[in-house]
C-alpha cells in the first residue's frame, strides 16, 4: 500500500529491507540490535555514525550539541522552557501557527509568560503569518516557531531572522525535508516518526551556549548534562536509534536534503495541481503556505468523504482521512513517500471524481 499517515509515517522500503536483513544478526555479533549493550562496540558505531550523519546532512555548526532524547517533541514543550528560562518572569514568545504550538504555549505557561507574537487561529491557521507581522518582545527568553504545521498543513517557506531572542524550531514534521540554515537557530528539536526513523527518539540539535543555563533541573531533562553525556546518561532507545542510522545513510545515498527538497516539491506541486485543477476537492491552505509534506484537502460534499475513504483504501491509498479540526482528507507525502505514491493518488482522485463528481 502506499502509506499518507501524519506519523508515524511510512519509512523507505530499502531501509525496512536492510533492517529485515540484519534483524537476527547485526554484523558479526551474533545478535540483534535489540539485544545489544548499548555501551558495546557495535552500538557505540550505530550511535556515532547516526550523529555523525545528523551533523553532515543538516550542516550543524561545531558550536551546537547534537542530542537523541526521548519522550517525543511533545516533552521539549516542557524540556526547552526548562532549560532556557532562567526566571519565571521572562517571557516567551511563540508565533501560534496550530494545535502544536498551541501545546508549546500550554506547557510553556507553566514556567514563564507566553506572549503570542503572531497568529493565524483567526483564520483555522491556513498560513503562516510573515516576520513582518511578528510583535516581538525584546528580551525574550526565547522565540519559538513550528515549522510545519503537521496538521493544517501550512509550512514555512522562509528562514525567520534570528532577532535578539534565541529562535526555537520544532521541525517535527518538516526535518531533513529541506535545507536549513541551523546557524540561524538557537534550538531545533524533531520526533522522529515522519522523517527521521521511529518514535521514541528525539532530535535536540542546541547552540551550546544556551547549555547549562538552569543548574538544578532533573539531570535526564538537562540539555547540558545530555550533551555532556553523549546522550547515553541513559539506555537510549537503541533500535530507534539503529533505524534512524539507517534513515540517514538513505537520505545520504539519495542526494542529502537538497536532493530530497527537489523531489518534495516536485511531489507536492502534482497533488496541488491536480486539487486546484478539480471541481471536487479543494486545499484551505493560502497558497504561499501550503505545506510540501501534509497536504490537506476538503470534497465538495461531505457525503463523499466515507466513500472517498473506503474506495481509496481498497485501492492500497490508506490513512488518508483528514484531522477532525480540518475535515476532509490529508495525504502526508514527507521523504519516503515516492512519486509513484503520489501518482496513484492522483489518478484515484481524478477517477473517484469522474463516478461521484
Ligand atoms: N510537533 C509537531 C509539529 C508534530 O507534528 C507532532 C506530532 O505529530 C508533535 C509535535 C508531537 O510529537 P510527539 O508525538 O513526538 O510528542
Amino acid at each position: 500500500v502506499f502509506n499518507f499517515s501524519a506519523g508515524p509515517a511510512a519509512l523507505p522500503l530499502a531501509v525496512l529491507e536492510q533492517a529485515r536483513a540484519e534483524m537476527l544478526e547485526y554484523q558479526d555479533s551474533g545478535m540483534s540490535v535489540m539485544e545489544m549493550t548499548h555501551r558495546g562496540k557495535h552500538f557505540s558505531a550505530i550511535h556515532a555514525s547516526a550523529m555523525a550523519l545528523i551533523r553532515e546532512l543538516m550542516g550543524v555548526p561545531d558550536d551546537y550539541a547534537v542530542l537523541l532524547m526521548q519522550g517525543g517533541a511533545s516533552s521539549q514543550f516542557a524540556f526547552i522552557p526548562m532549560n532556557l528560562v532562567t526566571d519565571r518572569n521572562q517571557t516567551i514568545d511563540v508565533v501560534h501557527t496550530g494545535m502544536w504550538s498551541k501545546k508549546a504555549i500550554a506547557e510553556g505557561r507553566k514556567f514563564a509568560n507566553v506572549q503570542v507574537i503572531a497568529s493565524s487561529e483567526e483564520a483555522n491557521f491556513s498560513y503562516i503569518p510573515a516576520q513582518s507581522e511578528w510583535t516581538p518582545t525584546p528580551g525574550a527568553a526565547y522565540r519559538h516557531i513550528t515549522s510545519n504545521n503537521t496538521i493544517f498543513g501550512a509550512e514555512y517557506h522562509w528562514q525567520p531572522e534570528a532577532g535578539d531572542a534565541p529562535l526555537v524550531a520544532d521541525m517535527s514534521s518538516n526535518i531533513l525535508s529541506r535545507p536549513v540554515d541551523v546557524s540561524r537557530y538557537g534550538l531545533i528539536y524533531a520526533g522522529a516518526q515522519k522523517n527521521l526513523g521511529p518514535s521514541g527518539v528525539t532530535l535536540v540539535v542546541v547552540r551550546k551556549e544556551l547549555l547549562g543555563r538552569n543548574p538544578d533541573l532533573p539531570q535526564m531533562f538537562d540539555f547540558s548534562v545530555q550533551a555532556e553525556k553523549d546522550s547515553m546518561l541513559n539506555t537510549p532507545p537503541t533500535y530507534a536509534i539503529y533505524i534512524l542510522k539507517l534513515v540517514l545513510e538513505w537520505v545520504k545515498a539519495q542526494g542529502g536534503v537538497a536532493a530530497l527538497e527537489q523531489r518534495n516539491i516536485a511531489k507536492a506541486d502534482k497533488l496541488y495541481a491536480a486539487i486546484d485543477a478539480s471541481g471536487l476537492y479543494s486545499c484551505p491552505t493560502r497558497v504561499d503556505s501550503r505545506s510540501r509534506m501534509n497536504i490537506p484537502f476538503t470534497l465538495a460534499d461531505d457525503a463523499l468523504n466515507a466513500p472517498f475513504l473506503a474506495e481509496a483504501e481498497a485501492a492500497g491509498l490508506v490513512n488518508l482521512k483528514g484531522h477532525r479540526s480540518v475535515g476532509g482528507m490529508r495525504a502526508s507525502i514527507y521523504n519516503a513517500m515516492e512519486m509513484a505514491g503520489v501518482d496513484a493518488l492522483v489518478d484515484f482522485m481524478a477517477d473517484f471524481e469522474k463516478r461521484h463528481g
